[in-house]
């Protein structure tokens, strides 16, 4: 018997099960929002980050013009943030100002801007790290603008290096260095072509406008979108090996960098932690509670402990980009007998990238679970709910269900838990998805009435997939949601 409820109003989605897995095709997906980018107020440093001295936060926004997302590592140095935080606003502001410009035609258009900004972290000595930044943002039209900036990070002496800290600069290092970066550009046979000489030559001129960054075995020199090529070489990062500019390098930095460094330890035990493969009764009263956009060092362990005092399973969609930096509280969730989903790497609004992009996207995050967990994670819910046929497709080849939900807590929005939890109680019915998200304290405040109210009603807290495996069985259609 197909079940169907239909909802008036409000409501939602649910499940979109990107085909043939749980043998349930279709879905319809109507989504508020996801959270939006106020600051939370006392984020203390943890040390559960691989990284030590830097943390990771995600925070996203949505509005009927545009998605947003930003992944932005933060120290407890409040100068360092700063220089980051500006170079951030930057791009968000032109970013809303250019949507302000365009406005009658993405609305006419019928196309949502986005802008993402990531980073990627490198450690280059002990407390010595490159963030790579990397602002994509696409207001229309079918190419995106991609712009780079990196910070290097000396976190011993809490600043962040300059030029000198790093370089000599000297005129004949500076000349080196000038040469080994155009020799470079022309060694790379896929933009050699498209390179201007004289426009590289005048990037080059002035060390001050150098934008570069190091890693461990290489300095890269960065050059964006038109700046010294056409349009079809895309932003530039020339990258010199660091056998080639280490003598060129300012001496007392060179030697730092030479710090061995320990490798990460990474004795995973290939244990298996599925969850428990409980037999639920076809007319029990079940709901799958879900975490999106962690896993967060303070908040993703207050909720693992409220769980447990309630014996109650639930479903952490994670960003790929938080769980590199906390890879232990990943598998502490794992570990703890919960599901674990993935939320894609950098939290884009996945229904305006192209395929290989979305493929990227939803990969690379698996990758990272994996190396965290040990287990791939078997669902997928796309950020902001936003899916199209590009996203199905990708999601059908690697075999991971989308997943949508049909409770939405709003707890992004008021960050209020007993609003979380009057919102969660009055729409929940047996065999709903709440969608909840593990990064905000309040949430965590939630988490204990709401749990007791839940059970009170009888209800007990399954992960997503042991719910699917009911509606499976019992060959319930992908509409679910209130009853009455
Ligand atoms: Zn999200």
């Amino acid at each position: 018997m197909i079940r169907r409820i239909k909802l008036p109003g409000w409501i939602v989605i649910i499940l979109l099960l990107a085909g043939i897995i749980f043998g349930i095709n279709q879905v319809v997906a109507k989504v508020l929002a996801e959270s939006p980018e106020p600051n939370e107020p006392n984020e203390k440093i943890v040390d559960s980050s691989v990284y030590p001295g830097l943390n990771i936060k995600t925070k996203t926004k949505e509005t009927d013009l545009y998605t947003l997302s930003v992944s932005q590592p933060y120290t407890d140095n409040e100068q360092i943030n700063k220089s980051i935080n500006e170079w951030v606003d930057k791009q968000k502001k032109e970013f809303t100002s250019s949507i302000k410009e365009s406005k009658n035609m993405l609305e006419e258009n019928d196309f949502r801007a986005h802008l993402n900004i990531q980073a990627e972290t490198e450690k280059i000595a002990d407390k010595i790290y490159t963030l790579e930044f990397e602002a994509y943002q696409i207001t229309g039209g079918a190419n995106g603008m991609t712009k780079m900036k990196s910070f290097v990070i000396d976190l011993n002496q809490n600043k962040l290096l300059q030029l000198d800290d790093v370089f000599q600069l000297n005129e004949e290092s500076i000349k080196n260095i000038q040469k080994l970066i155009m020799k470079e550009l022309h060694s790379n046979q896929k933009i050699s072509f498209y390179i201007f000489d004289d426009l590289a030559k005048e990037a080059l001129k002035d060390p001050d406008k150098w934008k570069w960054s190091v890693g461990r075995d290489k300095v890269t020199f960065y050059f964006d979108e038109y700046e010294i090529s056409a349009g079809a070489a895309g932003a530039i990062k020339a990258k010199i090996p660091m056998e080639k500019i280490k003598p060129y390098l300012n001496e007392k930095f060179a030697k730092k960098i030479d710090v061995k460094i320990p490798e990460k330890e990474n004795s995973k035990e290939e244990e298996q932690h599925s969850e428990d493969k409980v037999k639920l009764d076809p007319d029990g009263k079940y709901v799958a509670l879900t975490f999106d956009d962690g896993p967060h060092p303070d908040v993703t362990l207050r909720i693992l402990e409220t769980l447990k005092k309630h014996d109650a399973k639930a479903t952490f969609f994670m960003l790929g980009s938080q769980v590199e930096y906390y890879p232990s509280l990943a598998n502490k969730v794992e570990e703890a007998g919960h599901e674990i989903g993935n939320h894609t790497t950098n939290h884009q609004d996945l229904s305006i990238l192209g395929l290989n992009k979305i493929k990227g996207e939803v990969q690379k995050s698996s990758r990272i679970i994996e190396k965290a967990t040990g287990q791939k994670p078997t669902l997928l819910r796309p950020p902001y709910g936003a899916w199209n046929d590009s996203v199905k497709q990708v999601a059908k080849q690697m075999g991971v269900p989308m997943v949508m939900w049909s409770v939405d807590s709003l707890d992004w929005k008021s960050r209020n838990a007993a609003a979380v939890n009057e919102k969660v109680m009055s729409n929940v019915a047996p065999g709903s998805i709440v969608l909840l998200h593990d990064i905000h304290p309040s949430t965590a405040d939630a988490l204990p009435q709401l749990l007791t109210s839940l059970e009170k009603q009888g209800y007990q807290m399954v992960t997503v997939s042991q719910l699917l495996e009911l509606w499976d069985g019992k060959g319930a259609g992908p509409f679910y949601g209130k009853i009455g």
